[in-house]
């Protein structure tokens, strides 16, 4: 028996990288009655057949956390690629990749890119300033980029990233094989929404895996979709010294008399634009029930 982590899959076929290389593999296993379907990341056990090399699915280990859509288990880390050159990130979709972090209990790093045109000062003190990772990188000059190279060794990440911002051109820095293509925009006209390229993982030079998610990268994600509002306090981590504070239990914390979090933002000690953008989100997903998170999916 042979243990392996899936990077791609492909009509029925599962590319498993294993000790003893990339493995061809069909599903055979009883999993499918229980699990469901195999997905990129899944860390499996599989049988090799003497024959041709090729070998099937006996088992998944069970998933530490999994994205929808891109379909993709077992991050370590999520990176927010962002740029205050232009394109400027709008802080809000980084709230949003740190929030869908949080959730699914996911590290999560913000990355300000282009720092020769602009170093981001206002974008980094929102990130270090709320306990969030934050670094500044520019993939034109190579500044940086050891060091995120060295924080992502070892992990399964990926990137996400407004259009523009680099995406691209950060990940061929960290790893020459990527062939991420940059500035592309007839790629990005060909590969829009309605057409799909599958997620897939790419070994990454001292270990571990990027995982190239093309529907991620305009951070439309449907992830937030399943959080109940209740919950989405928990996914701003700086809010946690002021929960349980406010006047009225079940505080939306979103206009409330007495909430300890408003105040703590008038107060200073919790960024507007953070309380900005989980009023946002929460307005996006109050109107959620239990039941529609559960038909919508994992965990
Ligand atoms: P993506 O859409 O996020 O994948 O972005 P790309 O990697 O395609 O880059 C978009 C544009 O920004 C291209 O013209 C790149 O040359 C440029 N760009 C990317 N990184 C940097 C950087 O660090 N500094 C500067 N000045 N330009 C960059
Ligand atoms: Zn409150």
């Amino acid at each position: 028996m042979t243990e392996g982590i899936i990077l791609k899959g492909i009509g029925g076929f599962y590319y498993v990288d294993t000790a003893d290389g990339l493995i061809e593999c069909k599903a055979r296993g009883r999993f499918r009655k229980t699990v469901g379907k195999p997905i990129v990341g899944d860390r499996v056990t599989l049988e090799i057949q003497p024959e041709d090399g090729t070998g099937y699915l006996l088992d998944i280990q069970p998933r530490k956390n999994s994205l929808v859509r891109p379909a993709v288990a077992n991050l370590d880390l999520l990176v927010a690629v962002a740029s205050a050159a232009p394109p400027v990130t709008d802080p809000f979709l980084i709230d949003k990749v740190t929030a869908i972090a949080a959730h699914k209990e996911m590290d999560v790093l913000v990355v300000v890119n282009k720092t020769d045109a602009d170093p981001g000062d206002a974008l980094y003190e929102i990130y270090r300033a709320s306990g969030i990772e934050v670094m500044r990188v520019s993939a034109l000059t190579g500044e940086g980029i050891d060091a995120l190279k060295a924080r992502i060794r070892g992990l399964v990440s990926a990137f996400a990233g407004n259009s523009g911002v680099g995406k691209s051109s950060v990940l061929n820095r960290l790893d020459a094989s990527f062939g991420a293509q940059v500035g592309a925009i007839s790629d990005r006209l060909g590969r829009g929404k309605h057409t799909t390229r599958h997620v897939e993982l790419h070994p990454i030079a001292g270990g571990g895996y990027i995982a190239d998610t093309p529907g991620f990268s305009s951070f439309e994600t449907e992830q937030m979709d399943l959080v109940l509002a209740e919950d989405l306090q928990f996914a701003f981590p700086e809010f946690a010294p002021y929960l349980g504070r406010c006047k009225f239990t079940g505080c939306a914390h979103v206009k409330e008399k007495g909430c300890a979090v408003i105040e703590a933002v008038q107060a200073g000690k919790i960024v507007k634009s953070r309380h900005e953008s989980y009023c946002r989100l929460y307005e996006s997903v109050k109107d959620l029930k239990q039941w529609e998170i559960s038909k919508g999916g994992t965990r």
